[in-house]
């Protein structure tokens, strides 16, 4: 792994979350999109080397809903960036970590990405992700 991505933070109003890391960051959102085989709403933030993600649920069955529901608003993953997804996967897979997706899939801000369940995790649900073109 490259390093930390970004960080994921589940927020149920959009628009306030927006302005609200806006403030605490000191910097504006540059970047918004939809993510429809997620079902989420995303925002971009940088803070100097780091990104933060923002994600709001498109509708009721996104999993970014169901997290609310059960857990509120909140850190919703850690992202990592890497060379090779699918190298990535299958290392993991072999030691023994469950993944969300078999195949890599397309995700926010031009990346592939690949999640892994919180289960195998430390309670912490993992994204794998890898830019677009880069490999
Ligand atoms: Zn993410």
């Amino acid at each position: 792994m490259k390093k930390v991505e970004h960080i994921g933070i589940a927020v149920s109003d959009f628009s306030a979350a927006c302005d609200l890391y806006e403030k605490l960051l000191n910097t504006k959102v540059y970047k918004v999109e939809e993510v429809d085989s997620e079902s989420v709403r995303t925002a971009f933030l940088q803070s100097g080397p780091n990104k933060i993600e923002l994600l709001e649920a498109t509708n009721a069955d996104s999993p970014i809903a169901r997290f609310i529901a059960k857990k509120g608003e909140g850190i919703h993953h850690i992202a990592f960036e890497v060379e090779d997804i699918k190298a990535e996967m299958s290392r993991l897979k072999q030691e023994g970590f469950i993944l969300l997706n078999d195949e890599p899939k397309p995700g926010a801000d031009n990346k592939l990405v690949c999640f892994v369940h919180p289960r195998s995790a430390g309670g912490v649900l993992v994204e794998l992700c890898q830019e677009v073109g880069s490999h």
